[in-house]
């Protein structure tokens, strides 16, 4: 397999690159939106640099519910063009990349004096299903009440009426974003992590480059640019403030919390969407070898940088899953971690929280600023398209171009349909078995796609007391040569998914992965003593609800 490799050492070189002539355009911000808009750019033939002022991903694009869902909430609040929209892309990411975007059947259990009811429901999926192409054998299947307790028998059974089965895709946010920034990479895009944006730059007027900080050498430079897109999710309003165009609307930023307990503290059999006494609707999804909960939705004033769960959110969340499944009796010391996102929503007058439409919204400021916020992850490829529509038609609308996002392929994702990533896994399990491992295939299929093979391909290679560490170290190499892992976190949060899903198995290889980092930035002994303080601090904001 082809891969390009992107690591720390191309790092200066990109940085040189990107500094020596003016880009067609520069896009501010790593998450799903700016990888998005940057794969479209620069498929379409522009020259594309992207600067993250962290990593990848590492905003909101993160900490979602970690669905590719068609929003069964936008019909609530009758939002039908935004469902028709997310519902047919939901199809679409799932073909690019079908190992990491996967079908999902969500359980909607329906009760006698609380949601929408049982013919209500029935119509509203039926339209979604209409709304979002769905197709025939997917379509939402209404359940009896027997039925609904033996798809799920933890649920408690009193006013439970019936319940609906109904389609979607779960994914890794972070490892889709990751995936998204290589294929523009491979494709000539020059994306830069741990540089952020602290200026714009004007000519005339009219915004023509920004200053970077260089976060890991703290050198500054410049990147020249005919356009600028700011798609930097919760710190949108920050670059229009210093663009000096945050006038009309602005953002209103809510907060969504998970938590993760162990399957065994709260074994559902299928993910499940259900609703909470004050309204709203919370999932649980059965993922790995635990099962998370969420969300939360708080409007949220406070700082944006690390943002995390408090003892408030977690007892919200886990209240209501006691209050629908009893038997779990959850406490605050079953929760494994968690994490916590901002929703960079356009503020409107009067709603709550969790009234606020999901939609996105494009803003022009009169230096060319295209600042793009609200949206969700699963409609970043048409948010991008827009965007790019956009940037030609003012910038360079003689320039053939037509969006073709929807036949590029991620990274790893080279799979013709999810029965041919079965075959894969399997495969993987037999290879992984001559080096005494097991059980692994799924995971790592489902992180890395065909990436697999190069991790694979190292094992013999790599000397290590036990199988376990030997694929953790090849892991880490895969990450380090192709993934940009910059720091520790990068790895256990962004690019493994560790922190969140095997906490158990991070604390046990904590010193195998600090080693690891030491060895290939030749860190000193002063330098692992901080970083490993900075992990561990991290891993007890995840852990830790004592306030
Ligand atoms: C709790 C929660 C659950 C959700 N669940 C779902 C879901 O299941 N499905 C779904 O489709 N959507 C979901 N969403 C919505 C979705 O996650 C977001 O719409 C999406 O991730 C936003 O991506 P973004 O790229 O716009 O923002 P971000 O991911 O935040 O990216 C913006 C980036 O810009 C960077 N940046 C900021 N300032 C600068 C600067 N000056 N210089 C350089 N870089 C900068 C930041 O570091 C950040 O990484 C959820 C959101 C939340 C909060």
């Amino acid at each position: 397999m082809l891969i390009t490799p992107f690591s720390f050492t191309h790092r200066s070189k990109l940085i040189d690159k990107v500094g020596q002539r003016p880009v067609d355009l520069l896009v501010i911000g790593g998450g799903i939106t700016g990888a998005g808009i940057a794969l479209d750019a620069v498929a379409r033939g522009l020259s594309v640099a992207l600067v993250e002022k962290s990593d990848f991903a590492s905003g909101t694009s993160s900490r979602s519910t970690k669905l590719i869902h068609g929003g069964l909430r936008y019909l609530k609040q009758l939002e039908f063009g935004l469902v028709k929209e997310v519902g047919s892309e939901r199809a679409t990411v799932h073909h690019l990349a079908p190992h990491l975007v996967i079908p999902e059947k969500m359980l909607l259990p329906l009760y006698e004096k609380r949601g929408l009811g049982y013919w209500l429901t029935s119509i509203g999926l039926k339209l979604y299903d209409w709304l979002a192409g769905v197709k025939e054998e997917d379509q939402r299947k209404m359940l009896t009440k027997a039925q609904t307790l033996r798809h799920e028998p933890l649920i408690d059974p009193t006013d439970v009426k019936g319940g609906a089965i109904y389609a979607e895709y779960r994914t890794d946010d972070a490892r889709l974003t990751i995936e998204i920034i290589k294929t523009a990479y491979a494709k000539g895009a020059m994306p830069l992590s741990y540089c952020c944006v602290s200026d714009l730059m004007y000519e005339q007027g009219i915004v023509c480059g920004a200053k970077i900080t260089d976060a890991l050498s703290s050198k500054s430079f410049v990147i020249n640019a005919k356009v600028i897109v700011n798609a930097a999710g919760p710190w949108v309003d920050e670059l229009r403030e210093i663009d000096r165009s945050k006038t009309g609307k602005r953002l209103h930023l809510t907060k969504g919390v998970h938590v993760v307990v162990g399957k065994e503290r709260f074994p559902i059999k299928q993910a499940i969407y259900f609703d909470v006494e004050d309204g709203r609707m919370i999932f649980a999804i059965p993922r790995g070898r635990t099962t998370y909960i969420g969300t939360t939705d708080t409007t949220y004033l406070s700082t944006k940088e690390d943002v995390y769960a408090n003892k408030e959110d977690a007892t919200y969340l886990l209240n209501a899953v006691n209050r629908t499944f009893p038997s779990a009796n959850l406490t605050l010391s079953d929760i494994e971690s968690s994490w916590a996102g901002l929703r960079p929503l356009i503020h409107e007058d009067g709603k709550s929280a969790s009234q606020l439409s999901r939609k996105d919204e494009l803003f022009e400021s009169e230096s060319g600023l295209i600042s793009i916020a609200g949206g969700k992850l699963t409609g970043y490829r048409k948010m991008a398209e827009r965007v790019i529509d956009l940037v030609f038609e003012k910038h360079f609308p003689a320039r053939e171009n037509t969006c073709e996002t929807k036949s590029i392929f991620f990274t790893g994702g080279e799979f013709k349909d999810y029965k041919e990533v079965s075959h894969y896994k399997a495969d993987v399990e037999k290879q992984l078995a001559k080096h005494q491992l097991s059980n692994q295939a799924d995971y790592l299929v489902s992180t890395y796609g065909r990436q697999t093979d190069l991790i694979i391909s190292q094992l013999d290679s790599i000397a290590a007391p036990d199988p376990q560490t030997k694929l953790l170290k090849a892991q880490l190499w895969f990450c380090f040569t192709h993934e940009m892992i910059l720091t520790p976190a990068d790895f256990v949060v962004r690019r493994s998914g560790m922190l969140y899903f095997d906490i158990a198995r991070l604390k046990d290889s904590k010193n195998v992965i600090l080693q690891e980092f030491k060895k290939q930035f030749s860190w000193s002994d002063q330098q692992l003593g901080e970083e490993e303080l900075q992990l561990d601090t991290l891993i007890s904001s995840c852990t830790n609800f004592i306030n």
